[in-house]
């Protein structure tokens, strides 16, 4: 039993080691990886149900990586945030996003808004300042940014941070509660929040037509987006079944693999933009 727990001990603590090891070349090759830009963003349109041809469009960062291939957000996200460097890669974001949008426009493709997320820890004391200078740089239009954030950091709504989002609003830049539902927003405090778009979390639309519970939120998110003016997007919808009862409870707009995956702007361009144009 004791060689048993010394070998166990011994296991552990060469897992963690590892572990240890390979959270450090993480952050170093993410920190080379923003020094030489090589990053990249992915592209999911957003539909008004029933159109072919998508008016909004959310960008989705990737990390193409020379050992690891292309990392999830989701597994560099978390370091990028905690070593503080999500704030210049938020900007690198944001830049190649709206230049993005900027050459599909001028392809012709009537794209109205581009929607890029944004980590609460990217709000500091000059976030709004330097977006519009961002904007300014590349002479876009503040109306057709749309920055989407999470329920928690709308509802701690710290001084600070509505400091800058009230001077984003002011430019005319749009907010959009992301994830929605998984928090804990009240109807009166939605009310109160700066923003115009709510999206629903996929995790309500995945069962919509068997968990009643599911149905039952979703239902009640755009029953209370409507008489408070604000535009729904379901997010995560794969069927032809979840949509239609989306569109039956009154949800306007959609993105999902039922649509289109994500994928780079040339896939995006050839995909609408010669249609658009034809
Ligand atoms: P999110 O903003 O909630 O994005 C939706 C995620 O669902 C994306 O994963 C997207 O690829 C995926 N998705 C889209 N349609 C479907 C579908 O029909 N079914 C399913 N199962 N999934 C679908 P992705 O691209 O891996 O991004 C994960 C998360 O990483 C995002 O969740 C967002 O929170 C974060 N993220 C992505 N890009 C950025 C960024 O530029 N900045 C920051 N701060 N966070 C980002
Ligand atoms: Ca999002
Ligand atoms: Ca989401
Ligand atoms: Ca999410």
């Amino acid at each position: 039993a004791k060689e048993l727990g010394r070998n166990r001990s011994c296991y552990y603590q060469r897992e963690l080691t590892d572990s240890i090891h390979s959270r450090m070349s993480l952050e170093q090759d993410l920190r080379s990886a923003l020094e030489q830009h090589s990053f990249t963003l992915y592209y999911q349109p957003q539909f008004r149900v029933g159109d072919s041809i998508p008016k909004r469009v959310e960008a989705l960062l990737r990390w193409p990586h020379p050992v690891r291939g292309l990392i999830s957000p989701h597994d560099f996200i978390p370091l990028a945030e905690t070593s503080g460097m999500i704030v210049e890669l938020g900007y690198w974001v944001l830049r190649s996003a709206c230049q993005q949008f900027l050459f599909w426009r001028q392809q012709g493709l009537k794209l109205e808004k581009i929607s890029v997320n944004v980590s609460p820890i990217q709000i500091n004391s000059s976030f709004a300042s330097t977006v519009a200078d961002i904007l300014q740089h590349l002479d876009f239009d503040p109306r057709w940014l749309e920055l989407e954030v999470t329920e928690s950091l709308m509802m701690s709504g710290t001084t600070e941070v509505s400091q800058q989002i009230s001077e984003l609003r002011a430019m005319g830049v749009d907010f959009a509660i992301d994830d929605f539902g998984t928090g804990y927003s009240s109807l009166s405090k939605i009310k109160s929040m700066p923003v115009t778009v709510l999206k629903i979390d996929q995790s309500f639309v995945r069962d919509i037509n068997d968990d009643i519970n599911d149905y039952e939120i979703a239902r009640a998110i755009v029953l209370m987006a409507k008489s408070l003016g604000l535009i729904v997007v379901a997010e995560g919808v794969e069927t032809k079944e979840q949509e239609g009862t989306l569109h039956r409870l009154g949800c306007e707009w959609v993105q999902g693999y039922y649509y289109a995956m994500p994928m780079d702007g040339e896939e995006f361009y050839q995909r609408y933009c010669t249609e658009a144009v034809q």
